[in-house]
């Protein structure tokens, strides 16, 4: 692996940390109160060229390669005080885009692309269900093969940005007793008849992300919608999985390093017993810690895409970046609050709002206990 980056990178990444500090960082606290999602910043991501990233020019997008995305992802999460916008295109990014990407017919790939690309269309990712979360392939929601086409029922839950999708891909089974092998995916556009989204659901963090339900009942999906070949849904969902869960934190990785920096600084000019508090090994020694962790989670973030390059397998890497990453995000938040005393546990200073931020990032892609399953799995275990 080469470990140094070129000076294009680097003014890519300075950027996005500049394009976030200007144009994404007002009322956050106002924003995150309501729940707000920024549409209009959605909008200026797209035009910026976040969502086009990974697209290829033909499609409306940039093409640019991952390790380079990740970079820029990082100065977006860098620049921006608010976890939720980022973790919203992450999402996007990471699941949705890669499915309609690699699964999709010519036709497909033409029409949604470039709209999501351009930040017209918001697009969701659903599998999830009430009683299928980590056992997703138990799902219960049906499709149903009639004249020309399928017909949808069930619910998908704790989906993000259902609330304001313009489309989305979701998982149903033809077939409840083939079990995994019944699953198919579809793509589902709003205004579709039978197809709704719930209220945004009140949440601990990333609350400027809506979250929420998709539903369906008999809800009607010509056959040109299907996404992959039928009954290839558990393939189409394991390979949006594991860019999801090697890339997801790429802006929480940019968050990170602002959140040590801010952490050293505060530690620098902090007295205490007539001393900086840095001073005290107990401080210092937590700062080193959290500067030990983004260091090694950034080279695991980094090897899944450089694994993508070289076209190698990265399932186990992928599962072991999302652990970490996860784990580290909510270790280093709260020893951000314990080097800020009470002025880090206060809503007003901007402090505690990582920690709360951070949480979904144990569950969403695969919960931490699932990660260290498919390690395991891989280990022969
Ligand atoms: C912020 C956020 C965003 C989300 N966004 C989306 C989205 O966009 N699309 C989507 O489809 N879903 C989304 N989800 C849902 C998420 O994928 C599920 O919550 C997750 O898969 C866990 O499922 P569950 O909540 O049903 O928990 P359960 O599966 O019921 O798990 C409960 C507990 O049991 C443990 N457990 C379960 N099975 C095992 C096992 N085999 N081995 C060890 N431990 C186990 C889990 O680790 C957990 O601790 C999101 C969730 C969050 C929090």
């Amino acid at each position: 692996m080469n470990f140094s980056w070129t000076p294009e990178q680097l003014k890519l990444k300075q950027e996005a940390i500049e394009f976030a500090q200007k144009e994404l960082n007002e009322n956050i606290s106002e924003r995150e109160r309501n729940n707000d999602f920024p549409r209009a910043d959605w909008k200026k991501c797209a035009d910026f060229g976040i969502q086009g990233l990974t697209v290829p020019e033909a499609y409306g997008g940039r093409g640019v390669d991952p390790l380079t995305t990740l970079l820029i992802m990082e100065g977006l999460g860098y620049g921006c005080k608010d976890n939720g916008l980022p973790f919203s295109l992450n999402s996007q990014m990471w699941s949705f885009q890669p499915a309609i990407l690699k699964f999709g017919s010519e036709a497909q790939k033409k029409k949604y692309l470039p709209p999501i690309c351009r930040g017209d269309l918001v697009g969701a990712f659903g599998i999830t269900e009430v009683e299928s979360g980590s056992d997703s392939y138990a799902m219960q929601m049906t499709a149903t093969e009639v004249e020309g086409g399928y017909v949808l029922n069930g619910r998908k839950s704790y989906i993000t940005l259902a609330p304001v999708c313009d489309l989305c891909v979701i998982f149903a089974s033809t077939d409840l007793e083939l079990g995994r092998w019944g699953i198919t995916a579809f793509i589902v556009e709003k205004g579709t008849k039978g197809f709704s989204t719930s209220p945004v659901r009140d949440k601990m963090g990333m609350r400027t992300t809506p979250m929420g339900d998709l539903i369906f009942e008999d809800c009607y999906i010509p056959a040109e919608n299907i996404l992959g070949p039928e009954g290839g849904g558990v393939s189409l969902f394991t390979t949006a999985m594991e860019s999801e869960r090697g890339y997801i934190f790429a802006s929480q990785v940019g968050r990170l390093e602002r959140q040590l920096e801010e952490a050293i600084e505060y530690a620098k000019s902090r007295q205490s017993f007539g001393q900086s508090i840095g001073k005290f090994q107990s401080v210092s020694n937590r700062i080193a810690d959290m500067k030990l962790k983004l260091e090694l989670g950034k080279l695991a973030m980094y090897k899944v895409a450089w694994l993508e390059e070289n076209e190698m397998p990265l399932l186990m890497e992928a599962a072991m970046a999302k652990l970490y990453l996860s784990e580290i995000f909510v270790e280093s938040s709260l020893d951000s609050i314990r080097i800020h005393g009470a002025k880090g546990y206060v809503t007003e200073f901007e402090i505690e709002r990582d920690l709360r931020d951070g949480i979904g990032g144990l569950i969403y892609s695969g919960t931490s206990d699932i990660q260290r399953n498919i390690i395991s799995r891989l280990l022969g275990l």
